[in-house]
This record gives structure tokens, C-alpha cells and sequence, in this order.
């Protein structure tokens, strides 16, 4: 079952994620291992490894809940730092001059948006300051404690 997508929303909060859809359980359970990080998993093999001291297995199937459930297994409401890390990559979000990215944006986005970032690993932008964004309402949603 691919957790892609929670490692996205994850990411999208402040989490630091790392996902591969071709890491096997091994390199899985060795970076686990090594870098005090926590399993997200739908698979039980995986997390009965000794090596994994900190496991969970995601019971939801749908992103969205994946999402809640984590945040509500782990209490990391007071954690969340939405926007600082790249939901692509995983790289650390940093804030940009309108001017340096302005050559890249959509002529709406250029239009209508003052507040850029840029992820120190993969260039891709983002920007904020606006509610209406599909982001910002997904940040809102995941903010609110429950399910
Ligand atoms: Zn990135």
C-alpha cells in the first residue's frame, strides 16, 4: 500500500519525511535504525523487525484520514510548522524575492501572490498568503484537531 501521499501531506505541515517507493525493507529499517526515525507502514512484516524501535502501522486508507490519524496518534498538533519543508523532496523551504522567481510564475499567480518560497533542493516554489489555495485549505483542514 503506498503512503506517497501522506509523505507529501506530512511534508506540507513542517514533518521531516522521507519516502521511496523503491526503498526496500531493509534500507527502510536501516535508515530507521540509524536516523531515530519513526515507520509509517501498512505493512506488519516491516514492523516486526527488531531493528525498528519505533513503528506505527496506518490503519486508514485514505490520505486524508492517514493524516489525522498520525497527527492524532503522535499529538503533533503543537508541532505542525506548515510550509518550511518541500512536499516533493523533503528539502527545507526558504524565503525568496518575488523578483527571483517571477520569471517562472503563471501570469495569475505573478498577479495575485506577494510571498514566495523556494525549496533549497529541487527549486520548486511555493508562495502563500492567500486562503483560497487548494495548500492553504488543506493545511487548514489537517490544523484542526480530530478527525
Ligand atoms: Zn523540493
Amino acid at each position: 500500500m503506498n503512503l506517497g501521499k501522506l509523505a507529501r501531506y506530512l511534508r506540507l505541515l513542517g514533518f521531516d519525511c522521507l519516502y521511496c517507493n523503491s526503498y526496500t525493507d531493509d534500507t527502510v529499517a536501516k535508515i530507521a535504525d540509524e536516523q531515530w526515525r519513526i515507520v509509517l507502514t501498512r505493512d506488519c512484516n516491516l514492523l516486526q523487525r527488531r531493528i525498528i524501535t519505533y513503528g506505527y502501522f496506518v490503519r486508514a486508507s485514505l490520505p486524508k484520514i492517514q493524516i489525522k490519524e498520525v497527527l492524532n496518534r503522535f499529538d503533533l498538533y503543537p508541532m505542525l510548522k506548515p510550509l518550511t519543508r518541500c512536499s516533493h523532496c523533503n528539502g527545507q523551504l526558504i524565503e525568496t524575492e518575488k523578483q527571483n522567481v517571477e520569471h517562472r510564475l503563471e501570469p495569475l499567480t505573478k498577479q495575485h501572490f506577494h510571498r514566495f518560497l523556494i525549496c533549497s533542493e529541487c527549486d520548486q516554489i511555493y508562495w502563500h498568503g492567500s486562503h483560497c489555495t487548494r495548500v492553504q485549505r488543506l493545511i487548514e483542514d489537517f490544523s484542526r484537531r480530530g478527525l
